[in-house]
């Protein structure tokens, strides 16, 4: 196993995915992959557990089958000024945090919008991902969303999910290579994002890779190449 860590997961906690922690932490163990993170979706999408849930990850081992766990949220942006569906005091206690746009809790506004509210969520201190950006329904500028990334060191995401074939965001593609190729030109570190919602799916970046090897991205801007350093920016 090449990678260190999957940093988008989900479970049933989620309401529309299948396996439980432990089945994925086994999944993983079994595959060989070091870390994972679960990153459920927080209350605003429909189905998904309530705040009580991301209030007690205390709870759990962060190791477990060998593996390395962290424990997190995929929050919703609900407004063009980055306001997020989980108060700051969950935010505070997640190991990671993943920022995206979902349609059940956003309309897609115009291209200045959607960046605005991108850059907005990159300045919160509390957000270390932006996930899938590359969602044609919430058209962005990339230029300024990959400055914002930079200037406050966070990763942006190439989601898996969004590039198969059946994916749910169209236009991925085009926006992948163009989010990849000015994360190449400002330094800006990348996560590849399984979004598995089944084990089968965990650390599958296919698709992703197939992107990679196409703009030849460095592996030194992947971070899911270096645990340690991954871990010590969240
Ligand atoms: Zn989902
Ligand atoms: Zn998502």
């Amino acid at each position: 196993m090449k990678y260190l860590i999957d940093t988008h997961t989900h479970t049933i906690a989620s309401g529309h995915a299948y396996n439980t922690i432990d089945e994925m932490t086994r999944k993983a163990a079994q595959i060989g992959l070091p870390a994972i993170a679960f990153t459920e979706h927080t209350p605003k999408m429909p189905g998904s557990c309530g705040k009580l849930y991301f209030s007690n990850f205390k709870v759990l081992p962060r190791e477990k089958f060998g593996v390395r766990r962290l424990f997190g949220c995929e929050a919703n942006i609900m407004d063009y000024d980055g306001t997020l569906d989980m108060p700051d005091t969950l935010l505070e206690k997640m190991d990671i945090v993943i920022a995206s746009f979902h349609i059940p809790c956003i309309c897609p506004g115009t291209k200045e919008q959607n960046t605005q509210a991108l850059v907005q969520v990159l300045e919160n201190p509390l957000v270390d991902i932006i996930g899938h950006p590359d969602d044609s329904r919430y058209p962005v500028d990339f230029e300024t969303v990959v400055r914002a990334a930079k200037q406050n060191n966070k990763f942006l995401e190439l989601n898996n999910t969004s590039l198969k074939p059946d994916g749910p965001r169209s236009g991925a593609r085009e926006n992948d290579l163009c989010m990849l190729k000015l994360c190449m030109e400002h330094g800006v570190m990348i996560t590849l994002g399984s979004d598995a919602h089944v084990e089968e799916d965990i650390c599958n970046f296919s698709y992703a890779e197939e992107l990679l090897k196409e703009v030849h991205f460095p592996d030194q801007l992947i971070a899911n190449l270096d645990l340690d350093r991954f871990t010590a920016l969240l």
